[in-house]
């Protein structure tokens, strides 16, 4: 356990369980003992784990460095495929949803973000009431039951001084226009933000947004939990630590998360092997303690195309790599296992056919309809910025599988 003190918005108690939940990266050796098994053997080993068990950090590492071409690809997807079976079923869901980005002003200069700006620059945007309204009163008449809210980090969104306050006018607003819609909104990232600028406890910035109407909140700003790459990826961001801190408070608080891990840029096996692992690690003290965890897991490939040219020059790729990306979704499948049974992957990242493939490598859902989308539009993802009940549902049955709408947290709306 590390001695270092808490960040001053972070309890004492979610900073030493950070530290012990936070998985380090494992060392090559660490996967020595399993160098002789076969893929076949290491797929074995992953279906058998069930809770309380939690994955060796040396096997994690050993599957996700399996040479997985050919026929060993095949039987990897196969057996993604079969575990999401038994532990979802056939049916693909959904949630109409809409998605707002407040706005794009932003303090932070993230090497992979092209949705940030300073407020002064081309491209600049911050949504006002009219703007807001708009928005959410064409969710209700399209159906939606969740409003989706994130944004850049803006010191100028302030209500009398204060971030939170301003938040919770924004929940309140929301709810007053379109009551009974879940509210998932604000990553760790913008939590802790507001906590900071307001110079209050993230605990009391949590309750005053729960009184206010949150319901949930997205687990992005993970980008990897591993902190050699984020050093590289977002040098300014909160560190894979703290993520980790304010993820458990926020269950602390009774509001579940999603999970996501950011892929195909800087990282290597070792670092997805510490993210994979670590989001157990998260999601058994949520089960250890009763608490709401991660509802899902999302993978979000890095899209390069309109990435900070320094990033984009080191990938030298500008759209997903889709074989990889499906390899990862069928690996991540495996690592998360038992703990986290809905995966889903990002229409708007890999295409609405490359979403649909990824329902045969182990995911279950096929996200929301979001109705706009400025993020990794703005990065230069080609899949698009909505998606209409009806062309979820399509992609669905193309597999011949069932397909229901959900609520946010996979209830029946
Ligand atoms: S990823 Fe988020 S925090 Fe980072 S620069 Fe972009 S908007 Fe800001």
């Amino acid at each position: 356990m590390s001695v270092c003190a808490a960040p001053a918005p972070l309890a004492t108690w979610a900073w030493q369980e950070a530290g012990e939940r936070l998985v380090a990266p494992p060392a090559v050796e660490a996967a020595t003992p399993y160098s002789g098994w076969s893929t076949a053997q290491l797929l074995e080993a992953f279906t058998a784990v069930v809770p309380p068990h939690r994955p060796d950090p040396g096997l994690t590492l050993a599957l996700l460095t399996a040479p997985w071409q050919g026929e060993a690809l095949m039987h990897l997807r196969e057996a993604a495929d079969s575990l999401r079976q038994r532990l979802c079923g056939e049916t693909v869901t959904y949630v109409v949803n809409r998605n707002i980005n407040v706005s794009n002003h932003c303090v932070q200069h993230c090497s992979f973000c092209a949705f940030r700006r300073d407020p002064d620059e081309d491209g600049a945007y911050w949504l006002q009431a009219e703007d807001l309204e708009h928005r959410a009163l064409a969710a209700v008449h399209a159906g939606a039951c969740e409003l989706c809210l994130q944004g850049g980090l803006n010191p100028a969104a302030t209500l009398e001084g204060s971030q939170t306050a301003y938040a919770e006018q924004l929940l309140q607003g929301f709810l007053r226009l379109a009551p009974g819609l879940h509210l998932h909104a604000f990553s760790p990232q913008e939590l802790l933000f507001f906590a900071d600028q307001d110079q209050l406890p993230l605990a009391q910035v949590l309750r005053r947004l729960q009184a206010s109407g949150l319901g949930s909140v997205p687990g992005t700003a993970a980008e990897v939990l591993s902190e050699r790459v984020r050093q590289r990826l977002c040098p300014e961001k909160l560190s894979a630590r703290s993520w980790v801190a304010v993820v458990l408070q926020v269950h602390a608080a009774g509001l579940p998360s999603t999970s996501t891990l950011m892929a195909g840029h800087l990282e290597q096996p070792a670092d997805l092997a510490a993210h994979l692992l670590t989001l157990v690690e998260v999601q058994a003290a949520a089960a250890a303690k009763g608490l709401p965890g991660f509802s899902e897991f999302v993978l979000l490939p890095f899209v390069g195309q309109a990435a900070p040219t320094v990033l984009r020059q080191r990938v030298s790729r500008d759209q997903p790599d889709r074989s990889a990306m499906l390899e990862l979704t069928a690996l991540a499948r495996l690592i998360l296992g038992h703990w986290i049974p809905n995966h889903q992957p990002s229409w708007v990242k890999l295409g609405l056919d490359g979403a649909t493939e990824a329902l045969r490598w182990g995911c279950n859902d096929l996200g929301g309809t979001l109705m706009e989308e400025h993020i990794t539009t703005m990065a230069g993802a080609r899949g698009g910025t909505a998606q209409t009940p009806e062309a979820l549902e399509a992609a669905a049955r193309s597999l011949g599988r069932p397909v229901r709408r959900r609520t946010t947290l996979y209830g029946h709306p």
